[in-house]
């Protein structure tokens, strides 16, 4: 089967104003082939991702045999590695990447969950992401909560983040897994600081506290704090990964699988990350694009939310009592609105 078409477009999140994952944010790609097969996927980098996606990638698999996602891949990275062996570059191949696996699923007649071995009817525990809503982590039924803490400055607001979390774990109550993100605005004194004030609200992580390309940083995080340290979601292909991986930077990895190269990486990184004893919780592992993999690939699944401005992808898996899991649909079993395509 040969590759006929491949395009992008952005749907655009205006809703979330001035934040870059509106400038910047998901696209949606489709790839046509010879025998009326279309794969779906979606990556990101806005407009400048989709000019990547509508012009090198393009060009570099128009006529290409779509049986071997990994050479195809490669192809992809070789074409864009000049500028872009991370960031948006490698954002819109994760587009294009997940269009071919969607693919590879339609052909076999099975959802990629199938085609990765997932066991029958696999479900994933949800768990929700939230700056302040916290009721709805109850009332919604999700097996876990985490909330943002990056507007709170490490050192002179310590008190504050402490007397914060409490709340929320009253709130909550015992059982309830809750974990809090940071979104790279801490550094390594205040959250070692932090980390040991909130032993007792029995934290599972503290996602992403200092600045990405901190390893040395991380890595004494990692070794010193007594509340497991999470990060990854800004990381890029099994390489990057790898780089985490040596050096033990974190606790647990969290790759997005829109953003770090596609699926082919998300399998790579599964795959180092399990011979180094390091467990992998992807970043918006609930969105149908993380979640075939999070079923077929990890034993203890557990997803993050959906982002909720991804309302042209249809069809998507729902959510029940905090439980998910991937319809039986041939590839990831969704489609794209068709009005995205307009002009
Ligand atoms: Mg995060």
């Amino acid at each position: 089967m040969k590759i006929t078409e491949v395009k992008a477009v952005d749907p655009g999140a205006p809703q979330l104003g001035d934040r870059w994952q509106n400038w910047l944010g998901q696209i949606a790609v489709e790839v046509r082939t010879d025998e009326n097969l279309t794969g779906i996927g979606v990556g990101a980098g806005g407009p400048a991702g989709v000019a990547v996606v509508n012009t090198v990638l393009r060009h570099a698999l128009l006529g290409q045999n779509t049986d071997d996602t990994d050479e195809l891949w490669e192809t992809m990275n070789w074409h864009t590695h000049y500028f872009g062996r991370k960031g948006l570059a490698i954002m819109a191949v994760s587009g294009v990447d997940l269009a071919l696996w969607d693919l590879r699923a339609k052909v076999k007649g099975k959802s990629v969950a199938q085609l990765l071995g997932a066991p029958p009817d696999r479900t994933a525990p949800v768990y929700w992401t939230t700056v302040a809503d916290v009721d709805n982590a109850i009332n919604g039924g999700y097996c876990g909560l985490k909330i943002n803490c990056n507007h709170f400055d490490s050192h002179k607001q310590r008190r504050e983040i402490v007397e914060w979390v409490a709340q929320v774990r009253d709130r909550i109550g015992p059982d309830l897994p809750l974990m809090i993100d940071a979104s790279t605005n801490w550094d390594l004194k205040g959250t070692l600081r932090i980390a040991e004030d909130l032993l007792p609200y029995d934290l599972k992580w503290i996602e992403e506290p200092l600045p990405i390309d901190d390893l040395d940083a991380y890595a004494e995080l990692t070794e010193r704090s007594p509340i497991p340290i999470a990060a990854g979601e800004h990381e890029y292909t099994a390489r990057g990964f790898a780089e985490l991986i040596d050096r033990r930077a974190h606790h647990i990895l969290q790759p997005d699988v829109t953003w770090c190269g596609g699926l082919t990486q998300i399998l790579k990184i599964y795959d180092l990350a399990s011979q180094a004893g390091i467990r992998v919780i992807q970043h918006r592992g609930a969105e149908v694009w993380g979640l075939h993999s999070v079923v077929a690939l990890d034993g203890e699944p557990l997803a993050e939310t959906p982002r909720p401005w991804m309302t042209w992808v249809l069809d998507q898996p729902t959510i029940e009592n905090g439980i998910t899991r991937p319809t039986a649909t041939p590839g990831f079993g969704v489609r794209f609105d068709p009005a995205i395509w307009r002009p």
